[in-house]
């Protein structure tokens, strides 16, 4: 909960486009809901993102499917450094060399093979006894 205020300064410029791109989801019936992956917290819209089945905007995270999760959530260590940064390196490396050879693409999946942490949802779902399954890997 602490490295909220921080994160938030930080990674504003794309948390910021995160919440309109929530807020529209929202508008369209999609439910928004809380996770916690190693010591971060972020805003998760099951449904998928703008121009993407899976995008990471700064604390704000789409994902189509639980499988992007992980990948998604590794991209806000990249964010650690790139900080306001992050939309406009990660546009122009995937602009000119493209998604998959970008170098902060290939770091976060390596962060994603690497990072032992597994993620929760932080409350229940309508009907659930418990928030449900916790990643484990
Ligand atoms: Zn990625």
């Amino acid at each position: 909960m602490l490295l909220v205020p921080p994160l938030l300064v930080w990674t504003l410029p794309q948390t910021l486009a995160g919440l309109v791109f929530a807020a529209w989801r929202r508008l369209q019936g999609h439910r928004l809901e809380a996770y916690r992956f190693g010591p971060f917290l972020y805003l998760v819209v099951p449904a998928p993102g703008p121009l993407s089945p899976g995008i990471s905007l700064g604390l704000v995270i789409f994902a189509s499917t639980p499988d992007l999760l992980k990948h998604e959530f590794c991209h806000l260590v990249t964010a650690l450094w790139l900080s306001w940064l992050y939309l406009p390196v990660y546009g122009l490396e995937y602009l000119i060399i493209g998604h998959d050879r970008s170098p902060h693409e290939r770091l976060t999946c390596r962060f994603e093979r690497t990072i032992p942490w597994s993620w929760h949802r932080l409350h229940r779902r309508r009907g659930e006894e418990s928030p449900g399954p916790t990643e484990r890997r």
